[in-house]
């Protein structure tokens, strides 16, 4: 635990202790024993690099940058990269660990990883963010590769960040090597349907959970929080699969249309005003409200710990599917399960964006290249087949939707460790 983690606030908002506390809970159900959850809890490697870097303005910066990965049982580790001025190691650990249970939870051949460069993007400029990234690429070379550890976009990271990490590994290696990163431009090795894979998952599933409830999707309210890519994609496909989205939330307000908000025209709106608010088809109302409404889907599809102790006793949605990684609290998951809401963990709900780098990742390999409906297929077959796992473990075992995706993929990496035994 980090030293500086003090009051139960803080505790509450450690990813890595929320990351920790759903590991305790699940192997405590499966019985593991004290030596596997040793090598569970443990990232089998964690780099930390400095990144200099000489600034527009002639100065010379020095970045950190890391990348952990986690575990390397079940494949390569599978993860993205963020870039964020706030991110700390322990952030980093957390998030290499849920990639390696959410690659479990979907059963696609990976293990977990995760990278981060500590800057600021939105003051930073094209070259140099260029710049950053092939440096942060030359300093981790030697542990990523098809079949070491494939990276892939995160928060402010993107497919022209993949190309220029692409660009740089393949001139190491002196041959374009395009399965070294997922999340490419589409003229790169990416795959079609990429982009939207993410909010397509969230949508394939929260069909599923209607369809549990008997709730048709023309009588379902849908609130999202975040217009980024899983945001908006979401509400785009909820929205296009006959769900009312009524309300929009960004960190600048919300906006609210009982009637449904037409997504794309919203989307246009913020391309062309830089913000969801004042839009015709919609009223501008307060972010926590919004939250808060009375509605039947909630995405928060933003950032973490949106949901904690202090709001989940007023959620009042009846469905809650996590578009972003760890977006509920430890704490909040009791009062919500108290609450009786249906929740949709991260590990499930967010892996149609990792589904879909798999496939890019077999495309790369095979280097023949599968036509969009044939991507959109098999992500709603693997997310369809996913979302029957845990929800029929929970059933089964009497637990919550979080602990049952965390026992399946605690079990399945389990079994890979046990098969392929301890090298000594
Ligand atoms: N960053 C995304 C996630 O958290 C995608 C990871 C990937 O495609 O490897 O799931």
């Amino acid at each position: 635990m980090s030293a500086e983690v003090t009051t139960s606030l803080e505790k509450e908002l450690n990813t890595w202790l929320a990351a920790e506390a759903r590991f305790n809970q699940a192997a405590e159900a499966l019985g593991l024993d004290d030596g596997m959850r040793k090598i569970l809890r443990t990232p089998a490697r964690e780099i930390a690099v400095a990144i200099p870097v000489q600034l527009d303005d002639g100065r010379l910066q020095v970045f950190t940058g890391y990348r952990v990965q986690h575990s390397l049982a079940r494949g390569p580790a599978k993860g993205g990269i963020r870039y964020a001025p706030d991110v700390t190691l322990d952030e980093v650990r957390a998030l290499a660990a849920w990639m390696t249970w959410k690659c479990a939870v979907v059963n696609i051949p990976f293990g977990g990883g995760k990278g981060a460069v500590v800057c600021n993007p939105a003051v930073l400029s094209m070259g140099e963010l260029e710049r950053i990234t092939r440096r942060y690429t030359a300093e981790i070379l030697d542990f990523i590769g098809p079949e070491r550890d494939v990276p892939a976009p995160d928060m402010n990271t993107n497919e022209q960040t993949m190309a220029w990490i692409m660009d740089t590994y393949s001139m190491h290696h002196r041959t374009t090597v395009t399965a070294v990163v997922t999340g490419k431009p589409l003229d790169l090795g990416g795959s079609r349907g990429r982009v939207e894979a993410t909010g397509r998952g969230c949508t394939f599933v929260v069909r599923e959970a209607l369809k549990r409830f008997g709730i048709p999707p023309a009588d379902t309210r849908v609130v999202v929080q975040g217009f980024g890519n899983v945001g908006s994609m979401g509400a785009k496909l909820m929205a296009r699969c006959g769900m009312r989205v009524v309300a929009l939330i960004e960190v600048e307000g919300a906006v609210y249309n009982p009637q449904g908000l037409d997504i794309e025209a919203l989307m246009a709106h913020r391309k062309e005003t830089g913000s969801i608010l004042d839009f015709d088809g919609g009223e501008n109302i307060p972010a926590a409200q919004a939250m808060l409404m009375d509605c039947d889907v909630l995405v928060p599809a933003a950032k973490e710990n949106v949901i904690t102790s202090q709001n989940a006793g007023q959620i009042r949605a009846r469905i809650l599917c996590e578009g972003a990684n760890g977006p509920t609290t430890a704490e909040a998951d009791r009062i919500l399960a108290e609450n009786g809401v249906f929740v949709i963990p991260d590990i499930l709900a967010n892996a149609g964006g990792v589904t879909v780098s798999y496939f890019e990742w077999v495309q790369d390999r095979q280097g023949y290249f599968w036509n969009e409906q044939l991507v959109n297929e098999r992500l709603e077959e693997i997310m369809v087949n996913s979302f029957q796992d845990v929800t029929g473990y929970a059933d089964k075992h009497s637990v919550n939707n979080r602990i049952a995706a965390y026992m399946l993929a605690l079990d399945r990496v389990t079994f890979a460790i046990k098969l392929r035994g301890i090298y000594a």
